[in-house]
């Protein structure tokens, strides 16, 4: 990356196509500056208590509330989110704030055993300078899991928001500041990838990664050598089994066409496969297109819009992809199944049905509006295609029947599963992926344990 030209990140709104603003990108030099400032910085904020440290996290929620209404409305500029959907996310993702006022000091405090001749003790010392390289679909949630816990931890970050979501990120450092977070103490690095990749040229003491596993994959191969902490949060191709118990199918259709389409279908934990019991499938198809059907699609700043366009343009040949992929192999189109006019990037919420786990939309992410469902004659038969996949995020059972439910969980080989929900996240409960899900855990006790090192102090007394 050259250090002279100074580069301009285009912000277009998907709705549109229209560029909103175009901001300067960070080169090698302006992040080596920043390097050295966060280096000074992370010096003195390591000297501070946990509550001194939480006290501005706290104002900087209280900051965002306030703001709300102006943060929802650059989200949906940006990445055409549903402004609703936008508010939801910003204003859920203040439990992270709750959930570090509740248990940071337990988790970081220092841990002492008596011995008759020893006292041994553990401190948790925070990692240094760390680099958050995020994602754009839930930049909220999926930041704050990052670089609240690591700042409250006692570490200095340099911020990654993604290029789709950079004014958010800006906004969210200028907050951080009013809330009287030093300068030196957390930084944005503002750029598309080649910016991301200069990153992993640097030498942070960790590097926290959002995004998608062809990436995820890059980072921990170009890392290995440094022998510090990476943790990646990578994507899914999450299945949901409906089972023949269920009392109300109109209902569980719509629950799960609510976990397979929020936010267009743009999340790590979309619902992106279904298995039903065949002796349901007919009726929970139809109440399940019948659903899809009604989704309002169009402008995302409208309140009633559930779908917007798609964050990227590129995904569309995706899905368009998926969709032939389909249908050339015998599926069947239930509705949707391709862009829609206009210069926005905007996809027909689409249903496909008589799926199998030869097409590319049960195998690969889709990470848009669009889902298969698959008939399924028993709980072994479903749970062989949950299994089937690369991928290790989430997996989740509608049924009436716990013990039932719970068999087929225990099964799964998944950071996470749910019973009668889904496309969930909790700050109590670790955020994890197996597989080509990634590595490492954020939230709960581990996600504020991640941001630390122990040090294990032997002292013999005299
Ligand atoms: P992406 O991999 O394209 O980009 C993520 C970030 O990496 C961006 O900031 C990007 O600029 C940066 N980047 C790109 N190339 C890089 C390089 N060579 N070196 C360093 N950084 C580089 O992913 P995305 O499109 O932003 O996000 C979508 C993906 O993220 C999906 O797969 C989704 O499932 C996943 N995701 C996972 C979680 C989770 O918690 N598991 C949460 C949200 C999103």
């Amino acid at each position: 990356m050259s250090n002279q030209s100074i580069k301009f990140l285009k912000v277009i709104n998907p709705a549109n196509a229209n560029i909103v603003d175009e901001i300067p990108m960070d080169t090698a030099s302006s992040l080596a500056s920043k390097f050295t400032l966060l280096e000074s910085g992370q010096a003195q904020w390591r000297q501070k208590s946990v509550a001194e440290r939480l006290a501005i996290i706290q104002r900087f929620g209280e900051i965002v509330k306030t703001n709300l209404e102006v943060l929802a409305e650059i989200l949906t500029t940006e990445t055409g989110k549903p402004l609703q959907q936008s508010r939801n996310e910003i204003r859920g993702a203040q439990n992270r704030i709750v959930h570090l006022t509740a248990y940071a000091e337990k988790w970081l405090a220092t841990e002492t055993f008596d011995t008759p001749s020893m006292i041994e003790t553990i401190k948790y010392e925070p990692l240094g300078v760390i680099a958050n390289i995020s994602a754009w679909n839930f930049p909220y949630n999926v930041g704050y899991n990052v670089f609240l816990y690591a700042l409250v931890a006692g570490n200095a970050v340099m911020y990654k928001p993604s290029e789709y979501a950079s004014l958010t990120g800006l906004k969210m450092a200028a907050y951080l500041y009013e809330a009287g977070l030093p300068e030196s103490v957390f930084q944005t690095a503002i750029g598309d990838g080649e910016v991301g990749q200069a990153l992993l040229d640097m030498d942070f003491n960790g590097y926290f990664f959002t995004g998608s596993h062809k990436t995820g994959q890059h980072i921990a191969q170009s890392l290995a050598s440094k022998l510090i902490p990476v943790q990646l949060e990578l994507g899914g191709k999450d299945p949901l089994y409906v089972m023949d118990d269920i009392q109300d199918i109109r209902q569980a259709a719509i629950n799960a066409a609510e976990g397979a389409f929020y936010n267009a279908g743009q999340s790590c934990c979309a619902v992106e496969r279904i298995y039903v019991s065949s002796s349901i499938y007919d009726e929970f198809l139809s109440h399940f297109v019948e659903e899809v059907k009604s989704y309002k699609v169009g402008n995302p700043m409208s309140a009633d819009t559930f779908i917007g366009p798609l964050t990227r343009s590129a995904q569309i040949e995706v899905l368009e992809a998926q969709v032939k992929d389909a249908l050339d192999k015998g599926g069947q189109l239930e509705c949707g199944g391709k862009k829609l006019p206009g210069l926005g990037h905007y996809f027909a919420p689409t249903v496909l049905s008589a799926v199998n786990h030869s097409m590319s939309v049960m195998m690969e992410e889709s990470f848009g509006p669009i889902i298969g469902i698959q008939a399924v004659d028993s709980d072994e038969e479903a749970i062989g295609y949950m299994k089937d996949t690369v991928y290790g995020l989430t997996a989740a059972v509608f049924s009436q029947d716990k013990e039932r439910a719970i068999d087929v969980l225990e099964s799964m080989n998944t950071g996470t599963v749910y019973w009668n929900c889904c496309d969930r996240v909790s700050p109590n409960l670790p955020w994890s992926g197996r597989k080509n899900s990634g590595l490492g855990s954020t939230l709960s006790s581990q996600g504020i344990r991640a941001f630390v090192q122990p040090k294990a102090y032997q002292l013999r007394l005299p």
